[in-house]
């Protein structure tokens, strides 16, 4: 394994906590500790802010404080450390994160510590010898983060004992770690206890004492940079505040963006003239086993997600953005953030929030063909919100977009299929 990773302790950037606690199970499944980098807070970005210039990007930042935490914590021991970085090509800044962390370190005199970088150009695949069994069973936490987040979502709003379903979505949490961290029991087993703990936790659900009603509340979808989205701290804990405002939320999965490299990979190839070649069968096969591997983690939530259904296929949330940002012009999250606006419009959602990175190009792509998207749907409101860590007004903003949903909601023409459970 790349370093000796066995000799180090790896901490894995927190996107969303329940991806990163269960990326970490995969990573103690192969015999490597794993922690999820620590909460973000004023101090995450007092430190990042000493090592920045101004320029970087807010995520960036956060994920650069955040492991600042670490290596100023009491126990730090650079020689034993490592941090995982995926890293990926083009123009985004995600790309400069890894050189940014390189400097900080080494500025620092700890040239010891380690950074791991899979990039998206080759679909993540460098992770060493145990690459194969660590990306299979990534992928399985990554899908079981985004089954849990899903469950979070569409219940909690509905829930009749005010903090139950969180209680319930970490106890979920605790034991999808216990099954994906097991090691050497082999991917088979592991796989079916997997299935087998989904299932308890779908029936725990079910039992949670719920009122659901059908269109008691507007459906928010939340769109955009994948951090700031995922990241509570980031975007000011907007779906608390949606939450709030007697809202429930779709938020758009990590495996989408997963789903969006791959094809990219793909089409990476075929740019190069290399269609009928080992590194495209290669990509091919992944895309199947990650495909079955999806079915068969979801195949459990087919009846309670009812309604819920993410796209079948990435190609449809390109097609959808075709007519404004056309996958051959247009790279990255603006595509998908676009596409998905569509889908959810056509899965009867009330309105689409679009979280981005003050700055970040994405999000001033969408904002720009936004209001020809909702002008072709009915008026849909979609709105995007900039998050850099100094606004202060975004439950004044969400008071007025939950407005815009209500009056949308009254009028929509593409209503909601609801699971049986809706009376
Ligand atoms: S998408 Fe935007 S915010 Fe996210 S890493 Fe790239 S530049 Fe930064």
């Amino acid at each position: 394994m790349a370093n000796n990773l066995r000799e180090r302790t790896i901490y894995i950037p927190q996107m969303s906590y329940v991806a990163a606690k269960l990326m970490s199970a995969a990573f103690e499944s192969i015999g490597v500790k794993a922690y999820p980098d620590p909460d973000s807070d004023n101090r995450t970005l007092e430190l990042a802010r000493k090592f920045t210039s101004g320029d970087e990007c807010y995520p960036e930042l956060i994920t650069l404080g955040n492991i600042l935490k670490v290596v100023y914590s009491k126990d730090f021991q650079p020689e034993k450390t490592a941090f995982l970085l995926p890293t990926a090509d083009g123009p985004c800044r995600f790309g400069q994160y890894r050189h940014l962390l390189k400097k900080c370190l080494k500025d620092l005199g700890l040239n010891e510590v380690l950074i791991l970088s899979p990039t998206s150009s080759d679909g993540y695949n460098g992770f060493g010898e145990q690459a194969t069994e660590l990306q299979r069973v990534g992928w399985w936490a990554i899908i079981t983060s985004d089954i849990l987040r899903k469950l979070l979502l569409k219940t909690r709003p509905y829930e009749k004992n005010k903090g139950e379903t969180n209680q319930l979505f970490q106890t979920s949490m605790d034991k999808l770690y216990q099954v994906i961290a097991t090691p050497r029991i082999g991917l088979r087993k592991k796989m079916h206890l997997l299935v087998k703990t989904l299932f308890n936790i779908r029936d725990q659900f079910r039992e949670m004492p719920a009122d659901y009603r059908r269109d008691a509340k507007p459906l928010i979808g939340l769109v955009g940079e994948i951090f700031c989205r995922l990241n509570d701290y980031s975007n000011n804990f907007l779906i608390e505040i949606i939450e709030t405002h007697g809202g429930e939320t779709w938020m758009s999965d990590i495996s989408e963006w997963v789903w969006y490299t791959n094809d990219e990979q793909q089409l990476r190839i075929i740019r190069k003239g290399k269609r009928f070649s080992k590194e495209m069968l290669i990509a091919k096969l992944k895309f199947r086993i990650q495909k079955f591997d999806e079915s068969r983690l979801w195949a459990p939530f087919k009846e309670d997600f009812y309604g819920y259904e993410e796209v079948k296929h990435i190609k449809s949330l390109m097609k959808n953005s075709e007519p404004y940002l056309p996958q051959n012009g247009a790279l990255g999250e603006m595509v998908s953030s676009v596409g998905k606006s569509i889908y959810l419009y056509q899965k009867g959602a009330d309105g689409v929030i679009d979280i981005s990175p003050f700055s970040c190009m994405n999000g001033i792509v969408c904002e720009a063909v936004f209001p020809q998207v909702s002008l072709a749907y009915d008026h849909f409101p979609i709105r995007t919100f900039y998050f850099d860590g100094t606004q202060n007004t975004v439950r004044q903003d969400v008071e007025i977009f939950m407005e815009l949903a209500r009056n949308y909601q009254s009028r929509k023409k593409q209503h909601r299929q609801y699971p049986a459970y809706f009376k």
